[in-house]
């Protein structure tokens, strides 16, 4: 029996999540969630990725309760489940752990808490109020000086101003 492209023979909850989480583009999917974009449409434009790719990926979150797709006006909209919400810390992580060993350019975007307006550490923690804020609580903000100009879909114009995480955007 040969290998498959997928991580069915490992017995590991790390390949369980990674069949759910680890193709290409799954966490850059989920982070516009997180930052409140919803549809098809802001997805596609904003990642510049194919239909097919984009489908597929959506279709692998709802399907594992991640996302939820619900109707929205005419269309759609795909809104975090309590599991999807539950992985922002690791998306955060990912994020500073980047920051840290591969940089070479300082953040794009950097996080207050909104109850203090205090940025958050590299461990998502408010120095002010001595907690982790639900990221529902975090305002998202280009950082000083980075002008994200490459992109001009809607989402990413939305973006060039404080925004509080999971609100609707664009
Ligand atoms: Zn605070």
């Amino acid at each position: 029996m040969g290998l498959g492209t997928g991580y069915e023979q490992q017995e590991c909850f790390l390949a369980r999540s990674l069949e759910v989480v680890g193709e290409r583009w799954t966490l850059l999917i989920l982070r516009d969630c997180f930052y409140g974009v919803r549809h098809f449409g802001d997805l596609l434009a904003h990642l510049d990725i194919s239909r097919g790719v984009l489908t597929d990926r959506l279709d692998t979150l709802v399907t594992a309760s991640v996302l939820e797709r619900r109707p929205a006006g005419r269309g759609v909209e795909y809104l975090l489940t309590d599991a999807g919400r539950a992985l922002w810390p690791i998306i955060h992580g990912l994020s500073k752990w980047g920051e840290t060993y591969l940089a070479g350019d300082h953040p794009p975007r950097v996080f207050s808490h909104a109850q203090c307006g205090s940025d958050t550490d590299a461990a998502g923690r408010c120095p002010t109020c001595g907690l982790i804020p639900d990221v529902a609580d975090l305002v998202v903000r280009p950082a000083d000086g980075h002008h994200a100009a490459r992109r001009d879909d809607p989402v990413a114009q939305s973006l060039r101003n404080p925004h509080r995480m999971l609100t609707p955007l664009p």
